[in-house]
């Protein structure tokens, strides 16, 4: 018996002309597949809106209201998508996340999924219905609603599809597939057919937004195989799959981009133990999260900290790095908002000496200055000004053949 989870992202789901498209979909997936779930995302920019709402009426809105609010977008898409598959003929259920029992914990707008109870879901499956799962939203053991984050509905697919034990996950999106570089950066960026889990979390870390990095992680835990494909078409789109499934392993896969971040420097700190155990500690305690950290010695035991977080939580970090810098009587602190992050993700690192060297060569040959450098074993990051960003980005695109007509 097959059985196969499809997620339909919010552009795809965008209007009434929309949803019939996709139900129409379905319905013909539902000729060669055995069973079908869908998870859907809510209409459009529909949780924008209502994130909109939700400031307009309170500055600090409780979390827990938030969810209230914030689940229902998706609970409007999948009734009005199992409405339509039963106008094509085909029997279709809509459930909510605590219909399907997505148990979380009870973080509220960042949910955990805890467990999946899904007996209902393999209920419905059984007498021929195809299954249509609100995305982003789950249930904690006390009945409170919760939502698993922005992109969210991306894991509660991937959650289904492991409970289930599902053949392969589909995402369908706006975007033809995962690609080299963001193709409305680089015009000739190539699809990729086939991109590893731990290739994909790195682009999802550092700016790739097709996928919800969570998600990726628990594709990656669950042996979860991953088909993101554009809703639009029918053409290929790239499989997220275990490394041993991928034969050739390019040293260089992708190239990523973030303009989302800001770059805080604390000069003159004390060098002694505690000093970043106390600044970061701080900062995790406010819950920013602190993406590069990079720290100088100076000849004078004074060190200089720089580190980079999201530009949504600079005012917050602000607020917390003064603070704590004067406790440690450090000489002064810089924020700068214009960088950008541009990472080079590639499987085939691990084996190859002399990647950073290569990336830092074709940057230098474009005059483009690094600040900030940090690597993993298939990554290397550097932050540059942020009005270099896109040229770093194709510069890199090109030095590391990854283009279309490179690859033929
Ligand atoms: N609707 C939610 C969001 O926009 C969840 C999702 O689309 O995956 O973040
Ligand atoms: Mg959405």
């Amino acid at each position: 018996m097959s059985l196969v989870v499809q997620k339909y992202g919010g552009s795809s789901v965008a209007d009434a002309e929309k949803i019939k498209k996709v139900a129409k979909r379905v319905v013909e997936a539902k000729k060669r597949i055995d069973h079908i779930v869908v998870v859907v995302s809510a209409l459009g920019d529909t949780t924008d809106e209502l994130l909109s709402l939700a400031r307009q009426v309170s500055s600090s809105p409780p979390e827990r209201e938030m969810d209230m609010l914030l689940s229902t977008g998706e609970q409007v898409s999948m009734a009005l998508l199992a409405m339509a598959l039963n106008e094509l003929g085909q029997e279709a259920i809509s459930m909510t996340g605590q219909q399907v029992e997505i148990l979380t914990d009870a973080g509220h707008t960042r949910a955990r999924i805890r467990h999946i109870g899904a007996e209902r879901v393999i209920r419905e499956l059984r007498r021929g219905r195809v299954v249509v799962v609100a995305g982003f939203q789950g249930v904690t053991t006390d009945g409170e609603i919760t939502t698993l984050g922005r992109g969210g509905s991306d894991t509660t697919a991937v959650a289904l599809a492991a409970a289930l034990h599902a053949d392969y996950c589909e995402i369908y999106t706006d975007v033809d597939g995962v690609f080299t570089a963001d193709p409305r950066l680089v015009s000739n960026a190539r699809k990729l057919d086939r991109v590893s889990y731990m290739e994909m979390l790195e682009m999802a870390a550092t700016g790739a937004k097709v996928l919800q990095a969570r998600s990726v992680e628990y594709a990656r835990k669950y042996g979860v195989r991953l088909y993101v494909r554009s809703s639009f078409h029918e053409g290929e789109g790239t499989w997220v799959v275990s490394e041993d499934e991928i034969m050739e392993k390019p040293i260089v896969s992708a190239v990523t981009h973030d303009f989302s971040e800001a770059k805080i420097t604390v000069k003159g700190l004390p060098d002694k133990p505690g000093v970043a155990a106390q600044l970061f500690g701080t900062l995790a305690e406010a819950n920013i999260n602190v993406d590069m950290i990079i720290q100088n010695v100076s000849e004078n035991a004074l060190a200089d900290i720089s580190f980079t977080v999201g530009q949504e939580d600079l005012a917050k970090a602000k607020e917390v790095t003064l603070k704590i810098a004067n406790q440690l009587g450090a000489e002064d602190c810089r924020f700068d908002e214009n960088i950008a992050k541009v990472s080079l993700i590639g499987a085939g690192m691990r084996s190859h000496p002399g990647v950073a060297a290569s990336m830092f060569n074709a940057l230098a040959d474009k005059g483009i200055n690094i600040e900030m450098i940090s690597t993993s074993p298939i990554k290397i990051s550097c932050v540059v000004r942020k009005e270099e960003g896109e040229k770093a980005v194709k510069a890199l695109h090109e030095h590391f053949g990854l283009s279309s007509e490179a690859n033929g």
